[in-house]
């Protein structure tokens, strides 16, 4: 059983998630002869620029920002943002309608999101135990699975770390 868990809700150094992700893309788009091009480029450094989802229309206003002079037409933005899912560059969060970058795009999934209510950052689990359990529980209900996409919603251990502190 391999879990996958991305550290992403502790402080930690994140230009260093920023450079892998962005070096697992480069290295993906070789692999599948797929043209990874300055914008799908630049939507995905955007969306990694935390690890707070990120909705379309704050993806449209930081390029706005970004690219005064030369300006990126929304439909290029969106056909980028919808290559990035389709290659699991990044995932859409469904109840937040945002998205976030994948940190192990080329492992398994289970697609378990830990979203914390506090600081709004999210954290990717993947873990071959629960994608079992899961399936497991699908065909005993004859239930046929397309989709799967689970959303925990919580407190996070830095925003626990900063409540404790700030209390004592
Ligand atoms: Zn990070
Ligand atoms: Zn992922
Ligand atoms: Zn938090």
């Amino acid at each position: 059983m391999i879990t996958n868990f991305h550290l992403a809700l502790k402080s930690h150094d994140h230009s260093r998630c920023i450079d892998a992700a962005l070096e697992q893309a480069n290295h993906i788009c070789k692999l599948k002869k797929l043209q990874f091009t300055p914008t799908r480029k630049l939507v995905l450094k955007l969306i990694w620029q935390s690890h707070r989802p990120l909705g379309a229309y704050q993806i449209l206003d930081m390029l706005a920002d970004l690219n005064k002079k030369k300006s990126i037409a929304p439909p290029t933005v969106y056909r980028a943002i919808n290559f990035l899912l389709l290659h699991g560059l990044i995932h859409r969060i469904p109840s937040l309608n945002a998205f976030i970058g994948c940190p192990f795009p080329n492992s398994s999934h289970s697609n378990v999101f830990m979203i914390c209510e506090n600081c709004s950052n999210a954290a990717e689990i993947s873990d071959k135990g629960l994608n079992k359990v899961l399936r497991s529980a699908c065909e005993r209900a004859q239930f046929q699975l397309n989709m799967q996409n689970i959303e925990l919603f919580g407190t996070c251990a830095t925003c626990t770390e900063n409540k404790t502190l700030s209390s004592s």
